[in-house]
């Protein structure tokens, strides 16, 4: 993963530099004699460093390229992946030096400019230099509005530090950069972000504003799953019970993929106003709408086992096995099931039939920017911080996995 952002960073560096190259003559006047800089460009270390680079031997690659900076210290370009190797090998203060350096030269155009100071940037970023990234990044922003490499910086250097009023702030101005305010991706991240406000509103007893928050942030994006849930939380604390389940039944009409995530909430408040039944009601209507929803049916057997109809819930559990048989809260009502019939032969070996051939394994999620894997659901990636990534990696059973083609 580390290696394979290094070559990016590398990369997109060099090809910045590339793009910046137009401000590279290609013959320069030293020591009185005009030199063919396509020559230097050409030289032996230049390729060679870049070969390394591609073949990922990141050392090397800095040996070669130091070389070729020497031979010609004009290039801004081998100058700046020289020091964004440094920082992606974890030398940072040797990375600030060179980049710093790089400031000092007179002769830069304006986007020049920014972009040393976005690969400075980069360098306290990665040097936990938070203050003077945030600025460093503030002024790429300010010589290029547009740059939203520093934007992305900038809001995440503010979620980091919880300032998520900032971060939305920022999200705003990349969304109005790219011209297009109502992108979806955009909408979806400043939902999360009124998500987060909401929380620390009721985390500091603000209940109305914190209403506000959640209620924002379903309107930016009608499928922000957490808003909901905080919303109905907030709304049950305050005693609005038929409110707080209006909110919770809206995850199960809208996103009803993530449904699961309301159930103990639905099945406590439906209890709670005297109406129980709504909840195994609404687990046959997810199992209706999604024969594979093995959580609806999960949900649906333990309950029935639970009051008293122990051989249907059973049935249920094994059906829900069936779509998903490495989950392990499966398995547990199963055995639960299993103890309270008595552990009946038929029924046990039943179970045992069906998972025989069943793969194991765990952390389902899987996050689809950079692969991070997690047991849980997260809203937030904590490899790659970006927000609402995690699919629930699809797990065929042994029969669907036959009739799949290779
Ligand atoms: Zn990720």
């Amino acid at each position: 993963m580390t290696e394979t952002v290094v070559l990016l960073a590398a990369l997109l560096a060099l090809l910045a530099g590339l793009a910046a190259g137009k401000a590279w003559e290609r013959y320069k006047l030293r020591g009185g004699r005009w030199i063919d800089r396509r020559r230097l460009r050409g030289s032996p270390h230049y390729i060679l460093g870049l070969n390394h680079l591609v073949s990922n031997q990141i050392d090397l690659a800095i040996d070669e390229l130091t070389k070729a900076a020497q031979l010609d210290r004009d290039a801004l370009e081998i100058h700046l992946i020289l020091g964004n190797l440094y920082r992606e090998n974890g030398q940072v203060s040797k990375a600030i030096q060179i980049h710093q350096r790089l400031l000092q030269r007179a002769r830069m155009t304006t986007l020049e400019h920014a972009h040393v100071l976005l690969c400075l940037g980069l360098d306290y970023r990665h040097g936990g230099f938070i203050d003077r990234a945030a600025e460093t990044f503030s002024e790429v922003v300010r010589l290029d509005p547009r740059n939203t490499h520093a934007l992305l910086n900038l809001e995440k250097l503010h979620e980091e530090q919880h300032e998520w009023r900032e971060a939305r702030v920022i999200r705003q101005r990349m969304a109005e950069a790219a011209g297009d305010e109502h992108n979806p991706r955009d909408q979806a991240i400043l939902a999360f972000l009124e998500n987060e406000l909401g929380l620390q509103a009721m985390r500091e007893q603000r209940p109305d504003q914190a209403i506000r928050h959640f209620e924002a942030a379903t309107h930016l994006d009608v499928k922000t799953v957490p808003a909901y849930l905080n919303l109905g939380d907030v709304r049950l604390a305050l005693g609005q019970r038929k409110e707080a389940v209006e909110a919770w039944e809206k995850i199960v009409r809208i996103v009803p993929e993530r449904a699961y995530l309301a159930f103990s909430r639905l099945k406590d408040a439906y209890a709670g106003i005297g109406a129980p039944e709504r909840f195994p009601d609404l687990c046959r209507r997810l199992i209706d709408t999604n024969p594979q929803d093995w959580r609806a049916r999960l949900a649906l057997g333990e309950h029935l086992a639970a009051n008293g109809a122990a051989r249907r819930g059973l049935d249920l559990l094994l059906e829900s096995l069936l779509h998903n048989p490495h989950g392990l809260a499966i398995h547990q009502a199963i055995w639960r099931t299993l103890s309270v019939l008595a552990f009946e032969e038929s029924v046990v070996t039943r179970y045992i039939n069906l998972t025989r051939d069943a793969v194991f394994y765990l952390d389902p999620h899987i996050c689809m920017r950079c692969r991070y894997r997690s047991t849980e659901l997260l809203w937030q990636c904590p490899q790659c911080h970006e927000w609402n990534t995690f699919v629930e990696e699809r797990i065929a059973t042994a029969e669907e996995s036959e009739e799949a083609p290779a």
